[in-house]
């Protein structure tokens, strides 16, 4: 941590116990005890326990989904773990709630609901989905949910749970949904992902907005992943055509613990229709609701909930706004711009081929050498650079499998003597990665 994030976070928290001690003095039970000696040589196993992990933090790790949060979110989130508020109802905690609301209704203008929206945060995208999903069943009993082929693995399971129809729709070479292939009668609701978790693609909203109007079907958007590269969708770096029109979506979740620089326990969903609140009425004894104000568990699935998590991202928009050349916009034109660098320096490479052009910041690629023949010669070599760079610590990828008949339509080159290919894949979240690329690509080269 910074020098100065580090001491403003001690100066609060020294302000935060004196709030606590103006109650009277506390001490803590005796039951809670523990001895010097055994917090010393507790936390210190802990520390090497953590060092277990891969570098989330540094350029040389290009692999899975991961980046560790923002400075500003961890000081926040351990400062209001002091105290550790439940937004599960105003009384659990008044200002983090608030703080909440806050950050829902620059969620809800960012993605051009405006004032009335209904809305909240989540522990993950996961829950968020199903939240949504479940409000498209009450929406529409009898229907089934239709998402394509490149979807999140957690829809199929969430329709499984919610016992809900789950129609795959195809993806054409154009990238657009195969249409024809379904039936707009039983569905209830069509899921369009704007940056899919393999490839990061961007669903064709537009096609899907006019089709769903005429047969009279709900739009769920999981920008779960890409939703805060709507702050690009006016700049040269992406195509903003789907991106401009996600107001027109009944419900939309996005994941603050992904680009939105939080720590994890942060999804959020957002439903264009404020009614869709008469879904969630209960009366349970236990709940305590004393005011007629909003209380967020009303209106939410999941009851306790981290308040540390809203108010780390209170905290992070307050610093990082959602505009394109201030605050989030310039982290994710980096990101962006780190994945055009590593694939036009691919393009040009003799030992790495970039499978397809990114649309966003998840680049895909394969090794090559003078044998390789076949996508079975291709899988073996991608395992063999994965693990050469984690062995040496020198880069971390992650693997990426492709039916070998897609793959075979981009690469004809190459024999399909197996059913599937593994190629690599780094997801370049941050955005030191940008001015990487070249030294990255030339340890990967460097190592077959
Ligand atoms: C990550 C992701 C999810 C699941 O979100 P979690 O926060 O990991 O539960 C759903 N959809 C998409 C598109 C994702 O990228």
């Amino acid at each position: 941590m910074s020098k100065k994030i580090s001491k403003v976070l001690n100066r609060e928290l020294k302000s935060i116990e004196e709030w606590r001690n103006s109650f009277g003095a506390s001490t803590p039970d005796q039951t809670l005890f523990i001895s010097d000696k055994k917090i010393e040589s507790v936390f210190e196993s802990l520390s090497d326990k953590l060092k277990g992990n891969y570098p989330f933090h540094h350029p040389v790790y290009a692999g899975q989904m991961l980046k560790p949060p923002h400075q500003i979110a961890q000081a926040a989130y351990a400062m209001a773990m002091t105290i550790n508020p439940n937004n599960h109802a105003l009384d659990g905690g008044p200002p983090s709630s608030e703080m909440e609301k806050e950050v829902m209704s620059i969620l809800a203008d960012f993605f051009g609901y405006g004032d009335e929206f209904l809305g909240h945060l989540t522990s993950s995208g996961t829950i968020a989905n199903l939240e949504a999903l479940w409000v498209a069943r009450q929406s529409h009993p009898t229907k089934k949910i239709a998402f394509s082929e490149n979807a999140h693995y957690t829809h199929g399971r969430m329709c499984e749970v919610l016992r809900l129809g789950a129609v795959t729709v195809p993806i054409l070479e154009n990238g657009k949904f195969d249409l024809e292939t379904i039936t707009p009668d039983e569905i209830g609701t069509m899921v369009v992902t704007l940056g899919t978790t393999g490839l990061g693609e961007v669903e064709p909203l537009d096609q899907i907005i006019p089709w769903a109007k005429k047969h009279g079907i709900r739009i769920h958007i999981d920008a779960a992943y890409g939703g805060f590269f709507r702050t690009l969708k006016d700049s040269v770096l992406i195509d903003g055509t789907n991106w401009n029109q996600m107001q027109e979506a009944d419900s939309i979740v996005v994941d603050p613990h992904k680009h939105g620089l939080q720590p994890y326990g942060c999804g959020a969903v957002l439903f264009k229709n404020p009614e869709v609140g008469m879904f969630y009425k209960h009366d349970s004894p236990y709940t305590y609701f004393t005011s007629d104000d909003l209380h967020l568990g009303e209106i939410s699935l999941e009851c306790s909930r981290a308040g540390a998590a809203a108010v780390a991202f209170w905290t992070t928009l307050q610093c990082f706004p959602l505009k394109e050349k201030e605050g989030f916009g310039p982290i994710l034109a980096k990101c962006r711009k780190a994945a055009l660098t590593g694939y036009s320096l691919m393009v040009d490479s003799e030992k790495l081929v970039p499978y397809k052009k990114p649309e966003l910041d998840i680049l895909t690629y394969f090794p090559v050498n003078e044998s390789t023949n076949n996508v079975s010669d291709i899988s073996k070599l991608s395992k063999q650079v994965f693990e050469a760079g984690m062995r040496d610590q020198s880069f971390y990828l992650s693997l990426f499998k492709v039916p070998s008949s897609s793959f075979t339509k981009l690469h004809p080159q190459f024999d399909a003597n197996e059913d599937q290919v593994s190629i690599l894949r780094s997801v370049l979240m941050k955005p030191e990665q940008a001015d990487f690329m070249e030294e990255l690509i030339n340890r990967i080269e460097a190592s077959f």
